[in-house]
């Protein structure tokens, strides 16, 4: 049996480079490798505040974006979390059994809570729903970005706590990260990651942006003072643009030094720019494909939810009996 890869995004905004580089394309990469889930993890989307006809519309469009990128719906699930009930189910057990003390602790709540006026005790949790969505189909492996990297080994804790308290149940999980690309920065602010919730028309290059607005976004991205590319004093926001052309064209670093090391950054920013269009373009042919075929995307999803329930399923009523709920005996 091959092991079990689990990852997912949540529909909470545009869909952008960040989130292509260090998580859809590397799922692309490595699916058949494993028994692969990519989630949609709407109950995530809600820790803030969506507007529920542009949520609905998101969480489509995200389905839509996964195909074009290139997962392959017969041989990996693509699953809607709220179609499965399990997700929500474990969250509460494994919630029961998280210290508040470990989730003070992350970085991402600060953030976020951070730039919200009222904070919901959804954001708080965040971190013990998508512990419950990892070890709800015992994965062994989650490729995500490298700011998960915090959430994943709260996930590892809780699962060795549960483990320890109530008896082996959970396989512990991996972090799998991009070798490049991992961690993409703000376009219009190097020193903040690219978020899908980050206001700002400067700071995303979002998957499905027009060919002109991507090149005028890089144009403007924020660089530094040096009159040239020197990988020897590098400021952020050039760093950012040579990793972002890396992670796309998957040049070496040696080939990287030796095309742009003392190009000018007008130059240098053409080519970043025309790279991503040139790597968008067929995401984007294929996106308006799959959203022109009436009835694709919904029966892939259902397909999707209907494969992976029993195990879900089977991972809650295991839970449940090692805690000492009532299971049907
Ligand atoms: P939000 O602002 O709503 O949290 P997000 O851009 O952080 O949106 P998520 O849905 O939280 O996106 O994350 C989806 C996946 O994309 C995760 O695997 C995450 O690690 C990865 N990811 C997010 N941002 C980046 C980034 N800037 N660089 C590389 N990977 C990223
Ligand atoms: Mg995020």
């Amino acid at each position: 049996m091959k092991a079990r890869v689990l990852s997912g995004v949540q529909p909470s905004g545009n869909l952008h480079i960040g989130n292509y580089l260090g998580a859809l394309a590397n799922w692309v990469k490595i699916q058949y490798n494993y028994e692969s889930i990519f989630c949609i993890v709407d109950l995530h989307a809600i820790t803030v505040y969506q507007n529920p006809a542009e949520l609905r519309a998101k969480i489509r469009e995200l389905a839509a974006l996964f195909l074009a990128a290139g997962i392959d719906p017969k041989h990996s699930r693509i699953v809607v979390q709220s179609m499965v009930p399990a997700h929500a189910e474990l969250a509460w057990l494994l919630t029961c059994v998280t210290p508040m003390g470990w989730l003070e602790r992350m970085t991402q709540f600060k953030a976020k809570a951070a730039a919200q006026e009222s904070v919901g005790d959804g954001l708080f949790q965040y971190p013990v729903l998508m512990a419950a969505d990892i070890l709800l189909y015992q994965a062994a492996i989650v490729p995500v970005g490298e700011d998960q990297m915090q959430h994943l080994e709260l996930t590892r804790d809780i699962a060795q706590r549960f483990n320890s308290q109530y008896g082996e149940t959970f396989t512990m999980p991996e972090t799998r990260l991009p070798a490049v690309g991992a961690r993409i920065m703000g376009l219009d602010d190097p020193t903040m990651k690219m978020s899908k919730s980050a206001q700002g028309t400067g700071h995303a290059v979002a998957l499905l942006d027009a060919p002109e607005r991507i090149r005028k976004t890089i144009m403007r991205a924020t660089t530094d003072s040096n009159p040239g590319v020197d990988f020897e004093s590098m400021g952020p926001g050039v760093a950012n643009l040579m990793n972002i052309y890396q992670a796309l064209s998957g040049w070496s670093d040696e080939q990287m030094r030796s095309h742009f090391t003392g190009m000018r950054y007008g130059d240098m920013k053409k080519q970043v720019a025309e790279i991503t269009v040139e790597k968008l373009a067929p995401i984007q042919k294929r996106y308006h494909e799959i959203t022109a075929e009436a009835g694709y995307l919904d029966a892939i999803l259902q397909e999707g939810a209907e494969a992976v329930t029993p195990t879900a399923n089977s991972t809650v009523e295991l839970v449940k009996s090692r805690m000492g709920l009532y299971t049907r005996g």
